[in-house]
């Protein structure tokens, strides 16, 4: 069969290559892969960043984003059937306690894996295996969709845990902002519309470079309940805890490189302490918020059609992967597609 693969820590390494189909073992289902969806974390692998091959092996499958048809699966209490539409989350548990309770996105240890990124194959071939505890039923109606469930469930983790850690209090957020508007800033945006806040998302790459924000300042937006920093920039981050209204909560979802700055961290955190503030972080995704985040994405459905196709800007068959892997700057959401 044919599988997008790179070399982990080698520039541009990202090629076909042709593998045996995989053999499913104990409680794995075999795959046939209908979509996967580029982000990028998948460009960053291949720009040598990060990546990790699984042990013996010297590539990387690449791929996170899934759509999947059940090809053979065990006879399984989940009620996971041959013919069904799956979406397979990307974190594997290791035996640390939060993965032992199903919370392998709250990881103690760090030794998690990850299909696609750190010491499992992903998925971007023409069949793959996956545990089947780790699959998600996709319903007919909702299939041309749910290749965004990936990144729907990570915006999902963000917004839930923000409310979750607002219960601490009496909190009736209003106005929302989201720093950043690639996929994972506009399927937030979605969803905060969705949750009837009033929601400010900003753009700041622009021809795959990240606006300087003393160039482009952000405070000029007002204030905000609620903050999702998506962007990745350490200076727009740090300028983003300025904005919060008293009670507010501030949550970081980027990859922040180096940065050197000097901050007034005094007036910084008497403004936290005399706020009520939180600022937290929030990566990866557990099942439960791929299953909200599929919930979600039928609610957007009902009430925003056309809004969810609208982030597919390039779809394109497996033997041209590498347009995929290199987006024009008004690119939102690369798939290939392996089965239409
Ligand atoms: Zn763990």
């Amino acid at each position: 069969m044919k599988a997008v693969a790179v070399t982990p820590g080698k520039t541009g390494s990202v090629r076909i290559i042709d593998l045996p189909k995989p053999n499913p073992t104990g409680a794995q289902a075999l795959l046939r892969i209908d979509k996967i969806g580029i982000d990028g974390t998948d460009l960053e692998i291949n720009q040598g960043a990060y990546g990790e091959a699984p042990s013996g092996s010297d590539y990387l499958i690449s791929g996170h984003e899934c759509l999947a048809t059940v090809e053979e699966v065990p006879k399984n209490s989940a009620g996971i059937e041959k013919g069904d539409l799956v979406v397979p989350t990307v974190r594997r548990p290791d035996d640390c306690l939060n993965c032992r309770n199903g919370e392998s996105d709250m990881c103690l240890t760090g030794q998690y894996k990850e299909h696609g990124i750190k010491g499992l194959h992903g998925f971007c071939s023409e069949y793959s295996v996956s545990d089947l505890n780790f699959l998600v039923r996709i319903p007919e109606k909702l299939g041309h969709l749910a290749v965004l469930l990936e990144p729907m469930s990570v915006a999902e983790k963000a917004v839930l845990q923000s409310f979750k850690i607002q219960e601490r209090m009496i909190w009736k957020p209003k106005r929302a902002l989201v720093l950043g508007a690639g996929p994972l800033g506009l399927l937030t945006t979605i969803l905060l519309r969705t949750k009837g806040l009033d929601v400010t998302t900003i753009a700041t790459r622009l021809g795959g470079e990240y606006v300087n924000s003393i160039d482009q300042p952000i405070n000029s937006l007002g204030s905000f309940d609620l903050i999702l920093e998506e962007t990745g920039a350490a200076s727009i981050a740090a300028e983003a805890q300025a904005l919060l209204n008293p009670n507010g909560i501030l949550c970081f979802l980027g990859i922040y490189p180096a940065k050197e700055a000097s901050l007034d961290i005094g007036h910084l955190y008497t403004d936290i302490v005399l706020g009520n503030k939180t600022t937290f972080g929030s990566v990866n995704a557990n099942i439960r918020y791929f299953v909200r985040g599929l919930e979600d994405i039928a609610i957007v459905q009902q009430r925003f059609r056309g809004v969810l196709e609208s982030l597919f800007t390039k779809v394109v068959p497996p033997s041209e992967f590498l347009r995929a892997y290199n987006p024009s700057k008004d690119e939102i959401k690369s798939v290939i597609e392996f089965r239409a």
